[in-house]
């Protein structure tokens, strides 16, 4: 699984920066096409949920989603790697 904020919703309130117990969202320093800074992340494959949500088939802390007001935080499915291919010319 995979953290994200959804720009298109995010107002920049940085509640999420406050409250996530590892510290895995910080301020951002960009703003981006609509005048906002959306928070960056800081490590974010230390987040519980991303690393074991799907190990314990549960959400373990999602402290951040629940407070965010916008409900700009989510998690996706990672896209998978593809198969390499390898061709090799003689
Ligand atoms: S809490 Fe939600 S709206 Fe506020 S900065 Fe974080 S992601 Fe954006
Ligand atoms: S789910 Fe918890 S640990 Fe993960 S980013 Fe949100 S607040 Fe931080």
């Amino acid at each position: 699984m995979k953290l994200i904020i959804d720009e298109s919703r995010c107002k920049g309130c940085n509640l999420c920066t406050l409250v996530c117990p590892y510290k895995i969202f910080r301020e951002g320093s960009r703003l981006n096409e609509k005048g906002i800074v959306v928070p960056e992340f800081n490590g974010p494959e230390r987040c519980t949920n991303c690393r074991l949500q799907k190990l314990y088939g549960r959400r373990l802390c999602g402290m951040c989603q629940l407070t965010c007001p916008d409900q700009a935080i989510k998690w996706v499915e990672e896209e998978r790697f593809e198969d390499m291919k390898v061709v090799i010319e003689y």
